[in-house]
């Protein structure tokens, strides 16, 4: 499980994360919501070290991983997909999902190949690996950015803002692909998202961020009914 305990970060005279406390468990889909600005990215990063705080920990599996002991956090494996799903346009599917794979020589080519098609066949792209990125449609790009952090065989799985860009139909279905991956791995999954319902949808918890703080953590249920005024809020206007 990952642990935040008492995080805070500042930029400048700005305090951003403001002594957060959060507990996600291991194989759980947990999402972060709330307005712009309030923090929800900083977080993320902080979950995969592309931050350091100015005070406060984070423990995976009761490991810190912060810290001048650089052996005492256990190198765990995590996987973003980033908003723009950055993918490599001069690249073909299949080349983009085994990149990570093929620059780490992490196993032979025969079994790459065969990587990439059960990582696309899992995003439901099966067959698609020689087509053009440039060609594809934004949630096409969002499947093969997904099977491609499937591919490093990560522990997390952290999506920010996933259906950004996308039409209703595609958050749809890219809603039933990851609840379908849960089935299939067992990773835990973090999402930071604007999107209420998506998140409502999809989730096993919710932290509910305002103003660089957690105002509320609860199951779908427990949100939905949740007396807390930012977070009725917050549901009145998105919904
Ligand atoms: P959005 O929903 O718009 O993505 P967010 O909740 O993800 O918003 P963050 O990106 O986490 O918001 O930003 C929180 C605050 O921190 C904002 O005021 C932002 O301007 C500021 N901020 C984020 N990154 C930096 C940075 N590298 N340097 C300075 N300020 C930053
Ligand atoms: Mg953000």
């Amino acid at each position: 499980d990952i642990k935040v305990e008492a995080l805070n970060k500042y930029f400048g005279e700005t305090h951003v994360l403001k002594d957060i406390n959060l507990e996600i468990r291991a194989g759980e889909t947990f999402s972060i919501i709330g307005p712009s600005g309030t923090g929800k990215s900083v977080l993320l990063k902080h979950i995969v070290k592309l931050e350091s705080p100015d005070s406060g920990q984070i423990f995976v599996d009761g490991i810190p991983i912060f810290g001048e002991k650089k052996t005492s956090a256990r190198d765990y494996r995590y996987s973003m997909v980033f908003q723009s799903s950055a993918l490599f346009n001069s690249l073909t599917v299949g080349e983009n999902v085994g990149l990570w794979l093929r620059e780490k020589r992490v196993c032979k080519e025969q079994r790459i190949r065969e990587i990439i098609r059960e990582k696309l066949d899992m995003v439901g792209l099966a067959g698609k690996e020689d087509l053009k990125t440039s060609e594809l449609s934004g949630g096409m790009k969002k499947r093969v950015a997904i099977a491609r952090s499937l591919a490093m065989n990560p522990d997390l799985i952290l999506y920010d803002e996933p259906t950004a860009e996308l039409d209703p139909v595609t958050t749809d279905e890219l809603a039933n692909t990851i609840l379908k991956l849960k089935e299939t791995t067992r990773n835990t999954t973090v999402i930071v998202t604007h999107d209420l319902n998506f998140a409502l949808y999809i989730s096993d918890r919710i932290a509910m961020m305002h103003g660089g703080t957690i105002v509320e953590v609860g199951t779908p249920a427990e949100i939905k009914r949740s007396q807390n005024p930012i977070v009725r809020g917050f549901i009145y206007t998105t919904t």
